[in-house]
């Protein structure tokens, strides 16, 4: 097995997204990349759970439109020190209205 961290110079590229699977060090790693990809991208999201096995985030216009971007990031459990993007729903549909 693999493990998967990002490399800036990956994460530069246009076409880099966010998978089911990706590993971080630490969740404030993994934070970090979430606000650099919303970024990139011009959404947003908000912080809906967070303790100290799960983190997720989720559309901001979630309330407003039902967007259903999400992202859930666990601790994995192969290895209890990383965070894996356990679920990942990467389409905004705020953008289609
Ligand atoms: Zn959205």
């Amino acid at each position: 097995m693999s493990n998967v961290f990002i490399d800036s110079e990956e994460f530069a590229n246009e076409d880099w997204e966010l998978y089911v699977g990706m590993q971080f060090q630490t969740i404030d790693e993994a934070k970090d990349i979430i606000k650099k990809y919303n970024l990139k991208k011009d959404v947003q999201c908000k912080v809906t759970k967070e303790t100290s096995k799960k983190y997720v985030c989720e559309c901001s216009h979630k309330a407003e439109n039902g967007c259903n971007w999400k992202i859930q990031l666990s601790k994995s459990r192969m290895n209890v020190t990383f965070w894996v993007v356990y679920i990942y729903n990467e389409t905004h549909t705020c953008f289609s209205n």
